[in-house]
């Protein structure tokens, strides 16, 4: 049994090894998180606190206000590594005002082209940007130039739950997070501390 155990792992190792040899590229990746189930933006911002940890300079842009004072933008606001954005107003359903979601999408972006085009950034996670281009306030195209155009080694993160194909086509990482359950439909309300 047990020397069943080591000569798998023997085979085991030299095939995980080859694939790490082969794995030798240094560049920044672009991760899409996306999915209905929960834990998108909370895993966008627990990579960033592991770049900060080696010293990384961090960006966050929220294209969607959502609660004030979250939780991780109390954590965060005040890391010199960290400079943290929050430009849009509310869910669509919330603001309810088209042309002032299309300006704050706009002028979301504008700061977000800026910080592309900026190698002091090492990290940068765009929270619920995918919407932007479901609700057809921002055109893809530019974000996917932009995006290609960054600096080499930059990283970029973005979150939502449907994503722009064109995003996809040029992702490195896509993950998918699925809805199985949810507290909210247990009747759970949402809390400090789990939700924001
Ligand atoms: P989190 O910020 O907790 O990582 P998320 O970014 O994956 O969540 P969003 O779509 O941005 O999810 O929604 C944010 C809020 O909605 C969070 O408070 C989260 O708990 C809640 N939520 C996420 N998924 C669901 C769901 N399937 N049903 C109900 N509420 C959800
Ligand atoms: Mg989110």
């Amino acid at each position: 049994m047990t020397d069943n155990h080591k000569t798998r792992m023997v085979a085991k190792k030299a095939v995980m090894d080859k694939k790490i040899a082969a794995a030798n590229e240094e560049r920044g990746v672009l991760i899409l998180l996306k999915g209905n189930g929960k834990g998108k933006s909370s895993s966008a911002f627990g990579t960033m606190a592991r770049s900060i940890g080696h010293g990384k300079k961090c960006a966050v842009i929220q294209f969607i206000k959502g609660r004030n004072e979250t939780g991780e933008y109390k954590f965060f606001k005040d890391h010199p590594m960290v400079d943290w954005h929050v430009m849009g107003h509310g869910f669509t359903w919330e603001t309810q005002d088209k042309s002032q979601d299309i300006t704050a999408a706009q002028k979301a972006w504008a700061l977000a082209e800026e910080l592309l085009q900026n190698d002091a950034y090492d990290m940068l996670v765009f929270d619920e940007m995918s919407y932007m281009f479901k609700y057809q306030y921002l055109e893809v195209g530019p974000v996917v130039a932009a995006l290609q155009k960054r600096p080499k080694d930059q990283n970029v993160i973005i979150t939502g739950r449907t994503m722009a194909l064109p995003l996809q086509d040029i992702a490195d990482t896509i993950s998918v997070v699925q809805d199985e359950r949810h507290a909210f439909r247990l009747g759970v309300k949402a809390q400090k501390g789990i939700e924001f």
